[in-house]
């Protein structure tokens, strides 16, 4: 079933790649470098590619009237144009279906970055994100963009891997230009949109349904708008159980007691939090393939991205601030 389309992603090259920090160093990054197999990844350094080689001193984030700028305070040196012109040049005219950015970094992260009051003083007025990623964030909001402080928590990173796989999906059906394509993908991922967002699952349905007959290119892009609006966030664990079982519905009243017991007590464990969701996912999935319910077998949510990065998806801890 590992059939999936191949999503580009824009990564920090500092994550995995380069020893590009202002202090010559590399982040490993163990997520990134089991994802090379299945996306094309695209690195950058916007602050190597601005001229600061590496090493480097610092450069932080100053407050200032017209938004922040980006700072060299041992140098004095303003570089939030070149950054501004390096972001617009490099995010121009490109399909990207996700980033994975570095925390933290004046340049970098995606939120939460500390905001000095002055260059030299070490008074922290405000935060935000850095300037690339802020560029990220206005050029592409629908994209998936996560950094790697937060795919270190396994919800956070199932939900970038779904949405990250889904659009990329959505831009391999929009290059076919069929309808029926788009029909497919619709009925393929109903429950994983039943977990996201069920108001956002009807209005996709009409679109699709397409009752005034509209030419595919509206169809499309009313689509994507819709499903970038139901992948907003990390879907509640409620509404994923919801999900669940609707599919379990198919097949509970053919199985022993013994059986259904073993289930809930996997739906338990997810929802508590002690297991990841592919663990009641396979249950439901044996039980499909034993009464083959071929309908619910081609289900996206069974596999919404490649089955080897189940792994990487399932395990490990981190923080869990706020983000798209
Ligand atoms: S955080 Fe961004 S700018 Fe800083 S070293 Fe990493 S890739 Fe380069």
């Amino acid at each position: 079933m590992d059939n999936h389309a191949r999503p580009i992603v824009v990564a920090s090259a500092c994550l995995e790649f380069d020893a590009c920090r202002y202090n010559g160093e590399r982040i490993p990054f163990d997520f990134l470098a089991e994802l090379l197999e299945h996306v094309d990844v695209v690195r950058t350094c916007p602050e190597v590619e601005i001229g600061l080689g590496t090493p480097r001193d610092p450069i932080r984030l100053v407050r200032a009237s017209r938004g922040p700028r980006l700072v060299q305070p041992s140098t004095g040196t303003d570089v939030t144009v070149k950054m501004k012109k390096f972001s617009k040049a490099f995010l121009a005219d490109r399909s990207i279906d996700g980033f994975i950015l570095k925390s933290r970094s004046p340049s970098c992260g995606t939120g939460g970055v500390k905001i000095y009051d002055e260059a030299d003083r070490p008074s922290v007025m405000t935060h935000g994100p850095g300037l690339f990623a802020d560029a990220v964030l206005q050029s592409f909001p629908d994209a998936a963009i996560e950094d790697e402080g937060r795919l270190r928590n396994y919800r956070i990173r199932e939900h970038f891997l779904t949405k990250l796989f889904a659009l990329s999906e959505l831009r391999r059906v929009a290059a076919a230009g069929r309808i029926a394509g788009l029909v497919d993908f619709h009925s393929r991922y109903k429950l994983i949109l039943m977990a996201y967002n069920q108001t956002a699952m009807r209005e996709l349905g009409r679109v699709v349904a397409n009752p005034s007959r509209r030419p595919f290119p509206e169809l499309i892009s009313d689509y994507r708008a819709g499903l970038t609006r139901a992948f907003q966030r990390v879907p509640g664990t409620g509404a994923v159980v919801n999900a669940l079982e609707h599919a379990w519905g198919y097949v509970s009243d053919r199985l022993a007691a013994s059986e259904r017991a073993y289930y809930r007590r996997q739906v338990e464990r997810y929802r508590t939090g002690r297991m990841p969701v592919s663990a009641p996912l396979a249950v439901i999935e044996t039980s499909l393939h034993r009464f083959d319910v071929e309908y619910l077998l081609g289900q996206a949510l069974f596999h919404p991205y490649p089955d080897a990065l189940r792994s990487v998806a399932d395990s490990g801890k981190g923080r869990s601030r706020k983000r798209r």
